[in-house]
């Protein structure tokens, strides 16, 4: 620990490189071909699987674990991709602790569940790694489908489009394609440029472009779009933070955790990103994780997350909250902020102490250079468009109150906020865009190079048998 590691303020330069190397290293390192191997025979093969219902892009995962089983990782990596071309990532970011993992029927015998997420990883990496893209597209339709958002359900939408013959142009505001996966993820959980490397792997489909720095309501129009394309999916994300209404809130210190935290991601050198001593979280979600677990892991002294429920109501799940603990964050529950303190620049924040959200007339006052806010982000309005809870109304497959548009990700109501129910929601609404621009029934154009899609063309034709009940 150096003195730096100990001044007051947000300064930049608190741990070393080989440090910060270190800390933002990869948080599930990958198999190797024989942990693969030892990983995957500890699977039952269940006939009815439950963590295929559990995984919200429905992957059949006893199949791909037995396709690596038999030393068929590429094979595997094509039944993962043929239902969710971002695997990869999802991989990596998914919290399969409250998904696949804890359906898996291991978990419910012995609490030790078949490792699913880091197998995913190991079949989809051991494709990507040989340069394969294994879908072919279908011959052109002469539609033109318009994304707007590059983010996971912009992505996963514009591969299926193009998939199924469509010409697809995403429209994004940022300059970077990826959306949260290349802003907002944790960075150890997708080092080592990741999130470009999937999106160049998945843009190899062909007929997709991208443009950058053109945001809808700024730049373009959505009747712009929908006079100049067939169709429109809007899979713009969640883009405006709340604030927390209090006196200070301005004071040099505070700022919104899901800025931090892309800026955090587009920094090539960690040591000149400048963090604070004392560090305060406000929320109890996967950003407040993530803003906390990253400024500890930067060198802030002390960083608490404080959150207005209980920990059972915390929606950051178990996992997330005790790999918070592992690495020295605090957790406070039932507070809430009512003043921050300081002149000019934050110095305190006074806490209420809750009783099922109401003050109890106790309040405590935590040392912080800097506060996160990470209480929810929202959508701004979009013209023309139903609302629902704050997000797109949307119904079946991601059909908006607006004829030719559909939307789907955070921006659309219904669903969890996470990273694979973005790429589901992209992927179904595409194929009902399809559907629509074909005239009814979904076509069975496009595929897997060497096997139909699943789920739409019937049950693929793979070397490898289906598994049956387990033994
Ligand atoms: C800090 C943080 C950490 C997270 N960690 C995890 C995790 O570990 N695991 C997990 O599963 N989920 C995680 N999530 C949630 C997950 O990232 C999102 O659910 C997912 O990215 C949603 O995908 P999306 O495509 O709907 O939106 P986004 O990923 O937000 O992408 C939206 C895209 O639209 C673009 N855009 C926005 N407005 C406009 C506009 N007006 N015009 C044009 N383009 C626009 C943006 O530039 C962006 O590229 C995390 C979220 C945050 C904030
Ligand atoms: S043991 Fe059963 S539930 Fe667990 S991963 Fe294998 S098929 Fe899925």
């Amino acid at each position: 620990m150096t003195d730096h590691f100990r001044r007051d303020g947000v300064i930049a330069g608190r741990l070393s490189s080989e440090t910060l190397a270190e800390n933002f290293s990869d948080l599930h390192p990958a198999l190797t071909p024989h942990e693969a191997v030892v990983a995957a025979d500890r699977c039952y093969f269940c006939y009815d699987a439950p963590c295929i219902t559990a995984c919200p892009t429905a992957i059949d995962i006893p199949l791909f674990i037995r396709q690596i089983q038999a030393g068929q990782p590429e094979a595997a990596a094509g039944t993962i991709f043929e239902q969710n071309v971002m695997g990869g990532m999802c991989a990596r970011v998914c919290p399969v602790e409250t998904l696949c993992q804890e359906a898996c029927v291991r978990e419910a015998a012995e609490g030790k569940p078949v490792e699913i997420g880091r197998l995913q990883r190991f079949a989809t990496d051991a494709m990507m790694a040989r340069g394969e893209h294994p879908f072919e597209r279908a011959p052109s339709t002469g539609k033109r489908v318009a994304v707007v958002g590059a983010g996971p359900a912009g992505l996963s939408a514009a591969h299926r489009l193009a998939l199924r013959g469509h010409d697809v142009t995403v429209h994004d505001a940022n300059p970077k394609p990826g959306g949260l996966n290349e802003y907002g993820i944790a960075a150890y959980k997708t080092p080592e440029g990741f999130a470009q490397a999937e999106v160049d792997w998945l843009l190899r489909i062909g007929g997709i472009e991208i443009l950058h720095e053109r945001a809808l309501g700024r730049d373009i129009t959505l009747s712009g779009l929908r006079t100049e394309y067939d169709a429109v999916f809007l899979g713009m994300g969640l883009t405006g933070v709340g604030a927390l209404g209090l006196e200070g809130e301005d004071l040099a210190g505070t700022e919104n955790a899901v800025d931090f935290i892309a800026t955090l991601r587009q920094q090539d050198d960690l040591t000149a990103l400048p963090i604070g001593r004392h560090v305060v979280v406000i929320g109890g979600g996967m950003t407040a994780v993530d803003a906390a677990v990253q400024a500890k892991l930067l060198g802030a002294e002390d960083v608490t997350i404080a959150y207005r429920r209980g920990r059972d109501r915390m929606p950051a799940s178990r996992w997330e909250q005790d790999l918070a603990a592992s690495k020295g964050v605090k957790l406070m529950f039932d507070v809430a902020p009512v003043a921050l303190h300081g002149e000019g620049r934050l110095r305190e924040v006074e806490l209420a102490y809750l009783s099922d959200m109401e003050p109890t007339g106790e309040t405590v006052r935590l040392r912080a250079d800097q506060l996160f806010r990470a209480i929810g982000q929202r959508l701004e309005a979009v013209e023309g468009l139903d609302l629902s809870g704050g997000k797109i109304a949307v119904t079946g497959a991601g059909r908006t109150s607006l004829d030719g548009v559909w939307a789907g990700g955070d921006c659309a109501s219904g669903g969890e906020d996470l990273t694979v129910t973005a790429v589901a929601e992209g992927r179904d609404a595409a194929e009902d865009i399809h559907a629509a621009l074909t005239g009814g029934a979904v076509a069975r154009t496009g595929a897997l190079v060497g096997e139909p899609l699943r789920g739409i063309d019937g049950p693929p034709h793979g070397e490898v048998p289906h598994p049956g009940t387990h033994g």
